[in-house]
C-alpha cells in the first residue's frame, strides 16, 4: 500500500466532502485530519509534506465516511469552541452555536452594568453547559447553577464545568425550575423560601415542531429535546416566562434566546408577567436573537 502524506490526505478528504455536498469541505477535511493525526490545524498546514501513518489514515477515512453520512465535525471530534473555550460535545447535547455567544455577552453586559457581584445566577436548558460555563468563566464571583431535563446532557455539562471552571457550577436535573430543590421539601436547606436569582439565562428549544424535518442532516442528528419547542416553538419559552418572575430577585433579569420571528410574542409574554425594561439584542448576523426583561 502506498503511504500518503498530510497534504494529499487533506485534498482527498476535501474532494470527497465536496462531492458529497458538504458545505465547507476544505475546513471540515482539515479539522478531521488534524484530529486523526493528533495535530493542531496550524501544524497540519505547516507540514503538509509529512507522511501520514496508515493507522491514522484509516481513522481519517472513517471520519470522512461519517461526515459524508451527516454527522457534524463537532460531534466527530467531540469538541466545539464557544466564547473562546473548548467544550466537549456528544450526540446528547446541542452543539453550541456562535449565535448563542450573544446571550453570554448580553448576560455579562447586564451583570457589569448592574454592578452584580457574587450574585446567584441560573442557566436553564443548559445542555453542554456552554452558557453557564462561559458566564462563570468570565465572572468567577457568581454563584452559578444550571439545570437540564436530560441526565445525559448534564453529564457532559458537568465534565465541561470540571475542565473549564474547576467545577464551579452546581447542576440540577429536572424540568426547568422543578429541577431546583424546594424549600418546602425539606428542613435542611439554608433558606425557608425557594431560591431566587439575580440572573436567569435560557436557550430553550424554540423551533416549531413542523420545522424539525426540514433541518440540515447535521441538526436533525442533534437531540430533538433541545430543538423542539412545540407547535409554534414557544412551549418552553412560555413556561420559562411564566415561572421566572417568582424566581427572580427584585432587580433581577431574565435573558432568553429565541428566533427573531418570536420576539414580538415574547415581548408581550414578558410584559404580561410584569417584567420591565424589555429589550432585544441582535446576533452576529444582525437578527434579533436575545430578549431580556427585569423584575421591578
Ligand atoms: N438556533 C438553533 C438552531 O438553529 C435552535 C436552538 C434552539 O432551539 N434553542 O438550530
Amino acid at each position: 500500500m502506498v503511504r500518503t502524506n498530510l497534504g494529499a490526505a487533506l485534498s482527498e478528504g476535501s474532494a470527497l466532502l465536496k462531492n458529497g455536498g458538504v458545505e465547507t469541505p476544505a475546513l471540515d477535511s482539515s479539522l478531521l485530519l488534524a484530529f486523526a493525526a493528533g495535530l493542531t490545524r496550524e501544524r497540519l498546514y505547516a507540514h503538509t509534506d509529512r507522511p501520514l501513518a496508515l493507522n491514522k489514515k484509516a481513522v481519517f477515512d472513517g471520519l470522512i465516511r461519517r461526515r459524508l453520512a451527516g454527522e457534524s465535525v463537532a460531534v466527530l471530534v467531540g469538541r466545539k469552541e464557544f466564547c473562546g473555550l473548548d467544550f466537549i460535545v456528544t450526540a446528547d447535547v446541542l452543539v453550541p452555536r456562535p449565535d448563542t455567544e450573544t446571550l453570554v455577552e448580553a448576560a455579562l453586559g447586564i451583570l457589569s452594568a448592574a454592578g452584580m457581584k457574587g450574585k446567584p445566577a441560573l442557566d436553564l436548558c443548559t445542555g453542554s453547559g456552554a452558557v453557564a460555563i462561559a458566564v462563570k468563566h468570565a465572572r468567577p464571583d457568581l454563584d452559578m447553577s444550571a439545570s437540564d431535563i436530560s441526565p445525559a446532557a448534564l453529564s457532559v455539562a458537568r465534565e465541561n464545568a470540571r475542565r473549564l471552571v474547576g467545577g464551579g457550577v452546581t447542576f440540577y436535573e429536572g424540568d426547568l425550575f422543578d429541577a431546583l430543590p424546594r424549600a418546602s421539601a425539606g428542613f435542611s436547606g439554608p433558606s425557608l423560601r425557594d431560591r431566587t436569582f439575580a440572573l436567569i439565562t435560557a436557550n430553550p428549544p424554540y423551533l416549531p415542531a413542523a420545522e424539525l424535518a426540514g433541518l440540515s442532516r447535521e441538526v436533525r442528528r442533534e437531540p430533538a429535546l433541545a430543538l423542539d419547542g412545540g407547535a409554534d416553538g414557544l412551549d418552553l419559552i412560555r413556561r420559562v416566562t411564566r415561572e421566572a418572575p417568582a424566581r427572580l430577585e427584585s432587580g433581577g433579569v431574565l435573558l432568553m434566546e429565541a428566533d427573531g420571528s418570536q420576539m414580538a410574542a415574547l415581548r408581550g409574554l414578558m410584559a404580561e408577567r410584569g417584567l420591565t425594561e424589555i429589550s432585544v439584542r441582535a446576533d452576529l448576523g444582525g437578527r434579533p436573537r436575545v430578549i431580556c426583561g427585569k423584575k421591578p
